[in-house]
């Protein structure tokens, strides 16, 4: 009887939020396999020991020396799923010591002194 739709969806942004791609590397552009010309992936994915193929109509990324396949190239580390201003985002750290006055205080009087 809970078949219909879900009156609290879960938000899991990992699976249900549909992600934007972005490559920042250097070098690197993106095509499409198109026709069935061998071309391969020149990296092995995992438990694999063979170059595998890229397929008609595959998305890859490609240097002028190298050919990757979307997979390959997440798993190392190309892709990004935000934009290149927040791929290293600064850590906003508030350092609130309380246990000593001497601290803030004269940070304090250094503000005001600026001020004039
Ligand atoms: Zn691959």
């Amino acid at each position: 009887m809970n078949m219909d739709s879900n009156p609290h969806p879960t938000a899991d942004p990992t699976s249900s939020e549909p992600h934007r791609l972005f490559l920042h590397e250097p070098g690197w552009r993106v095509s499409l396999k198109v026709g069935s010309e061998r071309e391969f992936c020149y990296a092995m994915a995992p438990g694999q020991d063979f170059y595998h193929r890229l397929l008609d109509g595959e998305v890859y990324l490609h240097t002028n020396e190298e050919r990757l396949c979307l997979a390959c190239a997440e798993r190392r580390g190309l892709l990004s799923y935000k934009p290149k201003g927040l791929r290293d985002p600064v850590p906003i750290v508030e350092i609130i010591d309380e246990s000593g006055e001497d601290g803030p205080g004269v940070y304090r009087r250094e503000l005001s002194d600026s001020d004039h």
